[in-house]
C-alpha cells in the first residue's frame, strides 16, 4: 500500500518532503534524507514517502505524529526565545546541506541538544524506571506524541512492569491501540515477549478481539525475516500454515558444506555482533527495496537479485 502524505508536519527546513522518519515522526527532503541516512538506523529510519510499500497502520502512525507536531519534541529549547538570543537558531531552507543542514540535523536527532531535559536526580535509573512507567500507563490512550516525548527521555519500550507483569505493548493490544503498537515495535519493542503468565502481545491482541492488530503484530514479529526471504528469493514466507522462513529451502534442509560452514560462523557470532550484522543487512534490503521503489516493482519481483 502506497499514500502520499499531505504537506503538514515538516520541520520548517525541508521544501518538498518526500521521505519520513519512521521513528522521528517528521517527514523530510532528500537533501535532509541523505543526512539522515548517514548517521544511521539507531538514529533516524528513513522510508520513502511514495516508492516503499508501507503498511497502512505504520503510515497512519507517521502522519498522526506529524500532524500533531512531533517535530517540536525535537526542537523544544528552540521554540524557548532565550535560547534563540544565545546564538543558536534552526537551520533554513535556503542553507547549504554541508556544513549547516548537515551540522543542525546531528544536533537535533544525534545529540538531542534541544530535547526537554528532565531536571537532574541522583540515581538516573529511577528516572527512567519512572519514565517506563508513564510510558506503559500512556499507550492505553491514543495520545502518541506523549509515548514519543517520552521514549525521546529514555523510556524503555521492553520495559517489564514489576508490579503489572506486563510490558507497555501488552497494554497496546489490550486495548486495541494499533498505532501506539506501531510506535513501540519502531522503537524495538517485542511482540512476542511474555507476560509474568508467558503470555505475549499477539496473545493479548487475540483474545481482546482485536483481530488486525494481532495479525499486524504477527507481521511485525517476523519484519526482518520476511524481508531477508523476500530479498534472498522474491517471496514472502506464509505465517497462516506454519512458518517457513525461506519458502524454496523449506523442503531442502541438505545444507551444501560451504553453507555448514556458513551457518557455524554465524552462529559462533556474539550477539552484538549479529545484532549489528542484521542491521547492516537490513539496511541494504531498505535501500534495495527503495531504489526498486524508483524503477517500479516488477524486476524485483521476477528476478531475484
Ligand atoms: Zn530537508
Amino acid at each position: 500500500q502506497r499514500a502520499a502524505l499531505p504537506p503538514v508536519g515538516r520541520c520548517g527546513v525541508c521544501v518538498d518532503p518526500g521521505w519520513a522518519s519512521i521513528n522521528r515522526g517528521v517527514l523530510i527532503c532528500d537533501e535532509c534524507c541523505s543526512v539522515h541516512r548517514s548517521l544511521g538506523r539507531h538514529i533516524s529510519i528513513v522510508k520513502h514517502l511514495r516508492h516503499s510499500p508501507w503498511p497502512a497502520t505504520l503510515l497512519q502512525m507517521v502522519h498522526t505524529l506529524a500532524s500533531n507536531g512531533a517535530n517540536s519534541i525535537w526542537e523544544h529549547s528552540l521554540l524557548d526565545p532565550a535560547q534563540v538570543q544565545s546564538g543558536r537558531r534552526k537551520a533554513n531552507p535556503q542553507d547549504k546541506v554541508h556544513p549547516t543542514k548537515s551540522e543542525f540535523i546531528r544536533a537535533k536527532y544525534q545529540m538531542l541538544a534541544f530535547v526537554h531535559k528532565l531536571p537532574c536526580r541522583d540515581d538516573d535509573g529511577v528516572t527512567a524506571k519512572d519514565l517506563s512507567k508513564q510510558l506503559h500507563s500512556s499507550v492505553r490512550t491514543g495520545n502518541l506524541e506523549t509515548c514519543l516525548r517520552l521514549l525521546s527521555l529514555g523510556a524503555q519500550a521492553n520495559f517489564f512492569h514489576p508490579e503489572k507483569g506486563t510490558t507497555p505493548l501488552h497494554v497496546a493490544a489490550k486495548a486495541g491501540q494499533i498505532l501506539q503498537a506501531e510506535l513501540l515495535v519502531v522503537y524495538g519493542a517485542d511482540p512476542g515477549a511474555p507476560d509474568v503468565n508467558g503470555r505475549t502481545p499477539i496473545d493479548y491482541a487475540r483474545q481482546a478481539a482485536q483481530h488486525e492488530l494481532a495479525e499486524r503484530l504477527v507481521e511485525c514479529q517476523y519484519e526482518l525475516t520476511d524481508r531477508l526471504a523476500f530479498y534472498l528469493c522474491g517471496r514472502k514466507p506464509d505465517h497462516k500454515n506454519g512458518h517457513y522462513i525461506i519458502p524454496q529451502m523449506a523442503d531442502s534442509l541438505d545444507l551444501s558444506e560451504l553453507a555448514k560452514a556458513a551457518k557455524k560462523k554465524l552462529q559462533a557470532l556474539s550477539n552484538r555482533l549479529f545484532e549489528e550484522l542484521a542491521m547492516d543487512v537490513y539496511d541494504e534490503v531498505d535501500r534495495r527495496e527503495n531504489d526498486a521503489g524508483e524503477r517500479g516493482w516488477g524486476w524485483l519481483l521476477g528476478v531475484p537479485p
